[in-house]
């Protein structure tokens, strides 16, 4: 096992390569997760323990239908959206290149609606 000191990047949106600025607790009640939105119309959503899959690809659907959650419910994956599941670093603002999704480790969940291209 070779370990290397550069298996961590500077986090970027994977739809267009920006880079993005690290996910902010909501104001919205009903959010439970940090979140942000890239300049391409792509929403993330950091899933701080890699273990509320489910929550948070909801709630970044809501996010990317602007709380619209009746049409979030019926977007289908890879149809409607596309999801882009990133292992992240959340103290160091990093992902973690390798794409290993360890327990304990944040992920970060990115939607882009298609129909927004
Ligand atoms: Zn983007």
């Amino acid at each position: 096992m070779r370990r290397k000191t550069s298996e961590q990047a500077m986090p970027f949106c994977p739809f267009c390569r920006a880079g993005i600025a690290k996910p902010q607790r909501s104001d919205m009640p009903l959010r439970q997760f940090p979140s942000g939105s890239c300049r391409c119309g792509a929403v993330y959503v950091s899933d701080l323990t890699g273990k509320n899959g489910g929550e948070a690809l909801l709630e970044s659907l809501a996010l990317a239908c602007n709380e619209d959650e009746g049409r979030a419910w019926s977007l289908r994956d890879g149809e409607d959206y596309v999801l882009r599941i990133m292992s992240y670093d959340t103290r160091k603002h990093l992902f973690n290149k390798r794409g290993h999704f360890k327990d304990g480790m944040a992920r970060l969940y990115f939607v882009k609606l298609t129909s927004s291209e």
